[in-house]
């Protein structure tokens, strides 16, 4: 299953924690050759260095995925260490739950600008790299709230509905060549609900999330996805906890 993983350049956005770290590991063990962004390069920094003690390959740099330029650099750095890029895993989120009568414009534009804008920036950049390397493939991380609404998350879920929006468009348009996958977790342990500053979100949140996929979980729906043999494009892939909130 995981022989088409072997040797791929894979970068991760949002590789410091949860699903995007838990990611990286799980391709780094299948011999996948990974780059790892995010701001916190404190915490890539051990990530890297404990994929390489267990025989892997990884380096890292600083990524702020909201800033085009950062991440042109992120991809130019992968293919100046590996040579080329074959995935790009767009992983990077954040979710400050509140309702909109709150008028928390800021985490609003925080919302938009790294759930969207990030995962834009991800195939702008991505692209191009794809097509020197005559093919790839984007697994970009959407959510149930791309297929659901509930109070409290109308933002976040209209980023991720404009998530599955934007996957959607990209494989129509480069489908001869590259491949497009939508991975869509359910509630899932990490640090995504510390960006919530509301209090009534926050504790809503914290019952709702007592029953949480590991990261892990998803990690592996994102293997299996890029270790398809060629000519086999898994488009999307939704995953639950067995017993949803
Ligand atoms: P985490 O908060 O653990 O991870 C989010 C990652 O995104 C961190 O590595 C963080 O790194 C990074 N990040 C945030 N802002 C930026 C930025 N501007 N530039 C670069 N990196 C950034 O949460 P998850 O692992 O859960 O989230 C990963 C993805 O999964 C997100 O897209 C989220 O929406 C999605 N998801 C998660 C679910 C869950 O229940 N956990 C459910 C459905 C979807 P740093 O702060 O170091 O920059």
């Amino acid at each position: 299953q995981t022989s088409g993983v072997e040797g791929k350049v894979v970068l991760i956005t949002g590789a410091s924690s949860g699903i995007g770290e838990a990611t990286a590991r799980l391709l780094a063990k299948y011999g996948a050759k990974v780059m790892l962004g995010a701001r916190r390069t404190d915490k890539l920094e051990k990530l890297a260095s404990e994929i390489r003690e267990t025989g892997g390959l990884a380096e890292y740099r600083k990524l702020d995925v909201t800033d085009m330029n950062d991440m042109e650099m992120f991809v130019q750095h992968a293919e100046e260490k590996f040579g080329k890029v074959d995935v790009v895993v767009n992983n990077a989120g954040v979710m400050p739950l509140s309702l909109l009568e709150e008028r928390k414009m800021d985490e609003w534009n925080r919302m938009i600008d790294v759930n969207i804008r990030g995962v834009l920036h991800g195939i702008a950049a991505g692209l191009p790299a794809m097509r020197r390397a005559g093919g790839g493939q984007f697994v970009n991380i959407a959510s149930i709230g791309a297929y659901e609404v509930t109070p409290t998350a109308a933002v976040y879920c209209a980023t991720k509905y404009a998530v599955r929006a934007i996957t959607e468009g990209l494989r129509l348009e480069t489908e001869k060549e590259i491949r497009v996958t939508l991975v869509s977790p359910g509630v899932t342990e990490s640090e995504l609900a510390d960006s919530i500053s509301d209090e009534h979100a926050r504790a809503a949140m914290r019952e709702y999330r007592r029953i949480a996929l590991p990261a892990r979980a998803i990690a592996e729906a994102i293997v299996y996805a890029v270790s398809q043999p060629e000519g086999v494009d898994v488009n999307e892939l939704v995953v639950r906890p067995t017993v949803d909130a």
